[in-house]
């Protein structure tokens, strides 16, 4: 299995050796570190250097820390993105939730980081948090232009997990689906994303699934959690555990050709 989204560069990961050992012990033997500002991009690759095959990274800035991109990070994060380690442009997009970051500053910083992409060829790996029809916007726009794309961590409707599908995005479906009380409605979005547009991903160290029968007391998610994302996804999807797990790990191979 393949873990696409992990916040590696988090001061809850001090134990990074044990990381990776619990995560390859339940077979997940590779992850994705997500570059969410310059100082994330930079240790993230690092990480990525030091674990060749085992860590990927992303390069990029998330719109919560969209008000710190400027020229100097703009260089930084290109000259960046061309390192082999780095399998895809982002996170970036839109977050109208919190809005760390004012929002016209936002939609500055997702731009620039889809026009990076463009040019470098590079998939893109994108945050959408109530912020749907602006985003669908942008991304319309850029539409023809635009390479591989996935909107990560999803939580939204079905209507808008069916637009992004309509629009040729993969879904990233994190422990978020475990979370019934609050993301009920994913239930049915796992029923209608077609395999071959689904990949799975803990965002560590948030988003600790809901199933797991003896959950740590510390609440820190890690990549080890993955096989209860999967197994949740089979159970609503009505496939096996195999399957998913097979078929995720086949389209995250070819999408971020690793
Ligand atoms: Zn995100």
């Amino acid at each position: 299995m393949i873990d696409i989204g992990i916040n590696l560069i988090n001061k809850r990961f001090p134990d990074i050796p044990e990381v990776i050992e619990r995560a390859k012990f339940v077979d997940v033997k590779q992850m994705i570190l997500t570059g969410t500002s310059l100082v994330a991009t930079q240790k993230s690759l690092q990480w990525a250097q030091k674990y060749p095959k085992t860590f990927y990274a992303t390069a990029g800035v998330h719109p919560h820390h969209a008000k710190d991109w400027d020229d100097v990070v703009e260089s930084q994060i290109e000259k960046i993105a061309a390192s082999p380690e780095i399998v895809a442009i982002g996170e970036c997009g839109l977050d109208f939730d919190r809005d760390f970051s004012p929002r016209p500053v936002q939609e500055s910083c997702f731009r620039a980081q889809l026009a990076l992409a463009i040019a470098c060829q590079k998939p893109l790996f994108l945050h959408e948090r109530a912020a749907f029809d602006r985003f669908v916007g942008i991304m319309t726009e850029y539409q023809g232009k635009l390479p591989k794309s996935v909107v990560h961590c999803f939580t939204g409707s079905v209507s808008e997990a069916k637009t992004y599908l309509d629009m040729g995005f993969y879904i990233g479906l994190t422990g978020a689906v475990t979370d019934e009380r609050r993301f009920g409605h994913l239930k049915d979005v796992i029923k209608m994303i077609p395999t071959d547009r689904l990949m799975v991903e803990t965002d560590a160290p948030f988003m600790l699934p809901k199933n797991i029968r003896n959950p740590p007391a510390d609440k820190r998610n890690e990549p080890c959690y993955l096989p209860y994302i999967v197994r949740y996804i089979a159970t609503h999807s009505q496939k096996s555990e195999k399957t998913i797990m097979e078929n995720t790990t086949k389209v995250t191979k070819a999408f971020f050709d690793i």
